[in-house]
């Protein structure tokens, strides 16, 4: 009888352990996906205020608040 107590002890310990790694793991997923959307929106697109052309945030020369798709625009757009 002691032997089938021992039994259920340890399935219900595999369970629980089994449980809280799976809920880890669910956890973890929804926190990659929230850096990736977060890497997203870093890595965006945005639009050049003077000729409306969307360009990857990275190769965008910013002038403060607003985006240009290069030198000459960043020029003509801060007139
Ligand atoms: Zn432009």
């Amino acid at each position: 009888m002691g032997r089938v107590v021992i039994l259920v002890l340890l399935l219900v310990l595999v369970v629980a352990w089994v449980g809280s790694r799976i809920r880890r793991a669910r956890r973890a997923r929804a926190a990659d996906g929230q850096a990736v959307s977060t890497v997203r929106a870093a890595t965006g697109m945005v639009r050049c205020a003077h000729c409306g052309l969307h360009l990857p945030a990275q190769d965008a020369l910013t002038d403060g608040q607003r985006n240009f798709c290069g030198e000459e625009h960043r020029r003509l757009g801060a007139r």
